[in-house]
């Protein structure tokens, strides 16, 4: 099946036939061989750096009730909390310090937190680091909010579309949801002009290798600048409670795919992948990952932005932890890059 692998990584796409092979009879060595060819299309657009962003998680509260969600609206065995607009510019400051030049604002939908109060923080944050590049992953809103936060200063903005067969998105999600509404809002994103993010969870409840076609295929008719892939982990609060978790090899492959794709996108490697496995982070980036996301929100906020059960948050998957991330970048040949790191074709 190496034929597959290598026809990807010359043609960037491949049949819906072909990719279901390559994702139902990957075994170990052929998995080695596509996250050889990965990374060696990563280094050759990106070196041998990775760039960083500062995560801020500026509120656990959400108005919806997505089933996977440990935040979710209807868990009640959670402490709530929303960043104020100073704390917010504090951990800003403090990353700027450590040498970050994007900042990530990640949140759920917050009625709280109006688009004015969003318009505001992106203003004062845009005012007092031109320099540094703000990606907002705050959910689905209306077209003109998004334009709102663009004019503000908003750089990029991250919205997993998470699946995109509508009988698996209500699997996932209640009604009320749409799955038409985010494709709907990764549209008007790009149309704007943001730097746009997508992805799915690898191994979520319910997810078939017919679902997995549907997202490659999906994600390369709408190019996103980043690409989001990790694996699913369930929370204890959530009616996935006692839902397996995504595989490390199943979420490295897709990555790999996604790299040979789209060999210019911006693909982190996740903190659910470097929460699933120790050494995630060196291994999403020795399938092509080239970003990765300390979290530089309030210590004390941080384990309570509770996505998925023991979330990671402390070492190198902190900004305090730089150092930490740093030398195991090294132990695999690779360094942190301290630039905004745009998206460039
Ligand atoms: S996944 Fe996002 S929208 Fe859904 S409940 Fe969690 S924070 Fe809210």
């Amino acid at each position: 099946m190496r034929q597959w692998v290598d026809k990807l990584r010359k043609e960037r796409t491949l049949r819906p036939e072909e990719f279901r092979q390559l994702l139902t009879e990957c075994d170990g060595e052929l998995l080695r061989y596509i996250n050889e060819q990965a990374q060696e299309v990563s280094l050759r657009h990106f070196g041998n750096r990775i760039f960083i962003r500062g995560l801020i998680e500026v509120s656990n509260c959400c108005r919806n009730n997505c089933y996977y969600c440990g935040i979710r609206k209807g868990n009640p065995n959670l402490e709530r909390y929303r960043l104020t607009a100073e704390s917010i510019l504090d951990c800003c400051k403090q990353g700027y310090e450590l040498g970050f030049r994007t900042f990530v604002l990640q949140g759920g939908e917050d009625p709280v937190l109006t688009d004015e109060r969003i318009e505001s923080i992106v203003s004062a944050i845009h005012r007092n680091y031109p320099d540094c590049a703000i990606t907002l992953s705050l959910g689905e809103k209306p077209r003109e909010a998004y334009e709102r936060f663009f004019q503000a200063g908003a750089n990029r903005y991250l919205l997993r579309h998470e699946t995109y067969d509508k009988s698996h998105y209500r699997q996932l999600h209640p009604e009320g949801m749409s799955c038409g509404r985010r494709l709907q809002c990764l549209q008007d994103l790009k149309e704007i002009g943001y730097q746009t993010g997508t992805g799915i969870m690898v191994g979520s409840p319910g997810q078939t290798v017919e679902h997995l076609i549907q997202d490659i295929l999906f994600i390369e008719q709408l190019r996103p600048e980043m690409i989001g892939i990790g694996p699913f982990l369930p929370h204890r609060d959530t009616p996935f409670a006692q839902s397996p978790c995504g595989t490390v090899e199943q979420t490295i492959l897709l990555l790999s795919i996604f790299r040979l794709m789209h060999p210019s996108a911006l693909i982190p490697a996740t903190t659910a992948l470097a929460t699933l496995t120790p050494d995630g982070r060196e291994r999403g980036i020795l399938a092509g990952a080239n970003v990765v996301m300390p979290n530089l929100s309030p210590q004390e906020e941080r384990k309570k932005y509770n996505l998925y059960n023991n979330k990671a948050s402390l070492g190198a998957e902190s900004a305090e932890g730089l150092r930490i991330l740093q030398q195991q970048l090294e132990n695999i040949g690779y360094q942190i890059s301290f630039d905004r790191g745009d998206y460039k074709q």
